[in-house]
């Protein structure tokens, strides 16, 4: 679940998504977007039942559910069949993979643009980056009282205005404005098999979430099943300069998960595990680890 500016969007919907939701007491009716990256199971399962819900607790705000082609049919005929209808509108944008290492836009709000990029798995399987538009200039509120600005001439000032106060006094933006906060960027790649495309794609984002099924290993099985390792995933994070890696999607082969950030870790330092309940804020320094906000009870496997 990514969140900005208090609105949410989820990344693909695993059978259980509407329970794992309730238990960590995400407000769903703040849900924008659902993109889903391809229509194996663990990714897509999820999703009917979680719709439903909604329409159950009265949601009448439409939503988009961005995926590859089939994810309207794959919805559509479930809906068809259990005669459900949903009390709010449903948008489907279906996107066939668009050229290796290439972007195409995706969705868009004010503040966000999103894009989606190819990557290599058993089926059609979309990756998704996520760009914050660029901001408006931080305003010094202490420059600012100390020129008699009322509070309600700010956003015209930041807007790039020269304003005329009260007593006839001028203002240029100028005298009261800083840098904008830089744009921040979250890129998202799972199921997917290494792909040295896709660096280009994911290229300087602040957090890349990467996929890391198996140790390296058992690279021979993560080639044949469509997936990576986690010292692939350090790799393409070392080459692509991002800020910080989440690396996430393990085996269930895998009673513990230290090996697999240990392993992750040696080819790039700034790793963490992408855990149920956790919460990672973006930006953080890059030399740190970013720690949960809030613990949760994590299962026994994942502790
Ligand atoms: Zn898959």
């Amino acid at each position: 679940m990514v969140m900005h500016n208090s609105r949410l969007f989820l990344l693909d919907a695993g059978e259980g998504t509407q329970f794992q939701l309730q238990r960590y007491k995400i407000r769903i009716r703040n849900l924008d977007a659902v993109f889903i990256s391809h229509l194996h199971g663990d990714h897509v399962f999820g999703l009917p039942g979680l719709l439903t819900s909604m329409s159950i607790y009265g949601r009448t705000d439409a939503l988009t559910v961005v995926g590859p082609p089939g994810i309207r049919q794959y919805i559509e005929f479930q809906f068809k069949l259990s005669d459900t209808q949903l009390r709010f509108a449903l948008h489907f944008t279906e996107l066939p993979l668009p050229p290796r290492g290439q972007l195409a836009p995706a969705f868009e709000n004010r503040w966000l643009s999103v894009s989606c990029f190819g990557l290599k798995h058993r089926i059609d399987c979309l990756g998704y980056r996520f760009d914050e538009k660029p901001k408006l200039p931080r305003l010094d509120a202490e420059k600012a009282g100390a020129l008699g600005i009322p509070k309600e001439y700010y956003h015209l000032l930041k807007q790039g205005n020269t304003i005329t106060l009260a007593d006839g006094s001028v203002v240029h933006p100028h005298q009261v404005l800083g840098q904008p906060e830089p744009p921040y960027s979250y890129a998202y790649c799972t199921d997917t098999r290494y792909l040295p495309e896709v660096v280009t794609a994911v290229q300087g984002s602040s957090v890349l979430y990467h996929e890391a099924t198996f140790l390296h290993q058992m690279l021979k099985r993560a080639e044949e099943t469509g997936h990576s390792t986690a010292h692939q995933a350090g790799q393409l994070a070392q080459a692509a300069g991002v800020g910080h890696l989440l690396i996430g999607h393990f085996s269930a082969r895998y009673p513990g998960l230290q090996p697999l950030l240990d392993e992750a870790r040696a080819v790039f330092p700034h790793t963490s595990l992408a855990q149920e309940g956790r919460v990672f804020d973006i930006p953080y320094q890059a030399t740190e680890h970013p720690t949960p906000v809030a613990d949760f009870n994590l299962p026994p496997n994942l502790v």
